[in-house]
């Protein structure tokens, strides 16, 4: 596809609306801002996401499956075939072999024009169908005297939206590289918004690329012009973190010393000593927030290290200078909790909380928000109804988000825009309980200083773990029961691979009456997602309380629930989740001074990397190791999800496959930013610009 060049035309800026393309009006103005497409940069910076090769024409006999392909052919027969469902099967034969077009929607005129005898081109994905190597619905076209010539560039498929298909984005990109090659004309240095040569021709190639750029490099990603735009790309990342954060340095905090004794109070009423490394984080979170700059620190700590009690500590300091703290768990489940957990500790030394959850009653609702208001609670904790409406705080000075990896970075920095009256922030905690490889730590939060928990309470048994395949069922529920009988609790987790909460929640119900038969003489709880929030906090409180003995749940208790008297759990389907997953949900047991247990249940047979998954868990109990097995594991191509990393939408670059890249990244970053800030600008505004989660960053 060659560009046509537009008429003459005034230099096109990069940032010119849509509209000064042709054929561009307000509806389809409107949709391509669905996929964040404002200006000409924007369509340069869509990139495809993959290609198609209809250069040349593939010789039916060597197709093969799952691969598409231009074939061209005689019919040979074509039938209307009634099998499962009616369809219309048309065999087409080169020198080479033979191949089936089957279309289940079609015309008399399609019956027609398809006549034994017919020469065809067909470009569609060969699949393996009832009579061999099949084609459904591919595109063709009859060949009259004259074959139309083939395409001269792989074909791009771009991301596209409802209301603007392929065809149409291929001819805005082409229009739009057509503009920047009119502007090569004009003198250099004109354009303050020029692209660097370099990135100029990188897209171009990514855009069109000519048949002998080799599918495979772009499919693996490997291509130099993919990796020169990957570099670019991530830089954009790395800068607008930076920028973030050298935004928030030039903005003033409440200065929180350390001025009386309630720390030390707390430590003393505390029933254990703190760990050392608990001791130096709670001494880093004190230096930073006695300072009248906003702390912005990552807390890193594996599932059971602690990290609650340091959250207490960062809130008791912000409590001595006489202001208030927030709490922001990912669910209502784990903010009951903290209510449940921290109310004790701090209520002894005088300090009120608060409890702010989406699914409260109004009235409850109101008492709660009152407090918060009246300053007569000290620590607010609460789900992201936080931040809604409606929640006004009497003087907040530090906001604690727990389980980070669960809110993506875009929260993130919106939370800290909230949070800012009159030029001054609150400070902020961010803890984690997922370890994140170092590099990879670097590009996701740095905007963030960072703390970490090595180290676990002492007296702690590491939790075993066994792989069970389902048939040996029976023998887990014995020892369940076994368990149970000499007063342990249990967690016996149902997951499902569809993300449905409803599925998963009919999954657990089944399984608690299931269990229940078998185990007529325990108590047996069930919490899911599904459940009211009142019920589901009643659940727990009475799990907690050893009222439960076997706690049927969902996964809703991933992430920390903290039943110290829990020494086993069962996960079903294991072999279905992702190891950090597995790594969150096993993380519940262990937590107390009795040996745990932890019983992987799957389904056979198990693929490769289910077992290899299986395997780690059943070696490791440490967060690090797993994490880093986790990313060899997911390998090139697959991206670290949001939960993992806060990263999200990554157009070239795979932060897995292009890791080798982050060092430079890194350090240019910081360069650019001190150096030739326009440029980082620059950079930022043309992979993040219209995208409207950013504009708060
Ligand atoms: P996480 O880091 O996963 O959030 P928690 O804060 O829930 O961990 O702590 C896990 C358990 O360890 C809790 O029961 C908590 O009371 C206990 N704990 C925390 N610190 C210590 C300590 N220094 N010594 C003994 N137990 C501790
Ligand atoms: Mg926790």
């Amino acid at each position: 596809m060659t560009p046509s060049r537009p008429a003459p035309v005034a230099p096109a800026r990069l940032k010119d609306p849509v509209t000064r393309l042709r054929g561009v009006g307000s509806q389809l103005t409107e949709r391509l801002a669905r996929l964040d497409i404002c200006c000409i940069q924007d369509l340069l910076f869509h990139l495809p996401a993959r290609y198609e090769d209809r250069t040349r024409i593939t010789p039916i006999g060597s197709l093969r499956p799952g691969a598409s392909a231009v074939i061209e052919g005689t019919v040979l027969a074509a039938d209307v075939v009634f099998g499962r469902r009616r369809s219309f099967l048309c065999r087409v034969q080169d020198g080479s072999g033979t191949v089936s077009l089957r279309l289940f929607h079609f015309s008399n005129a399609q019956r027609n024009q398809l006549a034994p005898g017919t020469r065809v081109r067909c470009f569609g994905e060969a699949r393996s169908g009832a009579t061999g190597l099949e084609l459904y619905h591919p595109e063709y076209r009859v060949i009259g005297s004259v074959a139309a010539p083939l395409a001269d560039r792989l074909t791009p498929v771009y991301p596209v939206t409802e209301g603007v298909s392929q065809q149409r984005l291929r001819s805005l990109c082409s229009q739009a590289l057509g503009l920047i090659d009119a502007r090569e004309g004009d003198s250099p240095g004109q354009h303050s918004d020029d692209l660097d040569a370099d990135i100029v021709a990188a897209l171009k190639l990514l855009h069109g690329p000519t048949p002998e750029v080799s599918l495979a490099a772009l499919e693996a990603g490997s291509h130099p012009a993919q990796q020169l735009l990957a570099m670019d790309e991530l830089l954009a990342h790395q800068l607008s973190l930076l920028r973030a954060r050298r935004r928030m340095q030039d903005m003033t905090a409440r200065s929180l010393p350390l001025t009386d004794d309630l720390l030390e109070r707390f430590r003393q009423a505390l029933p254990f000593p703190l760990t050392r490394a608990q001791d130096r984080v709670i001494g880093e979170l004190a230096a930073d927030l006695a300072r009248a700059v906003p702390m912005l620190r990552l807390l890193q700590g594996d599932v059971g290290s602690g990290k609650t009690v340091v959250a207490a500590a960062a809130a008791l300091i912000a409590a001595g200078s006489g202001t208030q703290a927030a709490l922001m768990a990912p669910t209502e489940l784990l903010a009951e909790q903290h209510a449940r957990t921290l109310g004790p500790w701090l209520e002894p030394l005088g300090l009120g909380t608060a409890l702010i959850t989406g699914r409260q009653r109004v009235a409850q609702r109101r008492e709660q928000e009152e407090r918060v208001a009246s300053g007569a609670a000290t620590l607010v904790i609460g789900t992201h109804a936080l931040f809604q409406g409606g929640v006004d705080f009497n003087d907040l000075a530090l906001v604690i988000i727990d389980e980070q990896h669960r809110f993506g970075v875009h929260q993130r920095l919106a939370l800290r825009a909230k949070g800012e009256q009159a030029g001054q922030v609150p400070h902020q905690l961010v803890m984690t309980a997922t370890p994140i490889p170092r590099t990879l730590a670097m590009s996701a939060y740095a905007d963030l200083e960072l703390s970490v928990l090595d180290e676990l309470p002492p007296g702690r048994t590491p939790v075993t773990t066994v792989v069970v395949a389902e048939e040996r069922r029976l023998e887990v529920i014995e020892r369940v029961s076994a368990a149970c009988r000499v007063g342990r609790q249990a967690y016996w987790v149902c997951t499902l691979i569809e993300e449905s909460e409803a599925l998963e929640a009919q999954a657990a119900e089944d399984t608690a009456k299931l269990l229940g038969e078998e185990l007529t003489d325990l108590r047996i709880g069930l919490v899911h997602g599904r459940l009211k929030s009142d019920e589901k906090a009643r659940v727990m409180a009475d799990f907690e309380a050893g009222h439960i003995d076997l706690l049927v749940a969902t996964t809703v208790i991933e992430v920390g629930v903290n039943v110290p008297n829990a020494s086993l759990m069962v996960i079903e389907n294991a072999e279905r989740l992702g190891l950090a997953q597995l790594h969150q949900l096993r993380g519940r047991v262990g937590r107390g001074a009795t040996a745990s247990h932890c019983v992987l249940l799957y389904q056979p047979p198990l693929s490769r990397s289910g077992r290899e998954r299986l395997r780690v868990m059943r070696e490791s109990n440490d967060g690090f190791v797993i994490a880093e097995k986790d990313l060899e594991l997911r390998g090139p191509g697959e991206l670290l999800g949001t939960r993992q990393t806060g990263l999200v939408d990554l157009r070239v670059a795979d932060l897995v496959r292009d890791r080798h890249l982050l060092p430079e990244v890194q350090a240019r970053a910081q360069t650019l930013l001190s150096e030739d800030s326009a440029q980082a600008e620059r950079i930022i505004d043309r992979w993040l610009g219209s995208r409207t989660q950013y504009a708060h960053a």
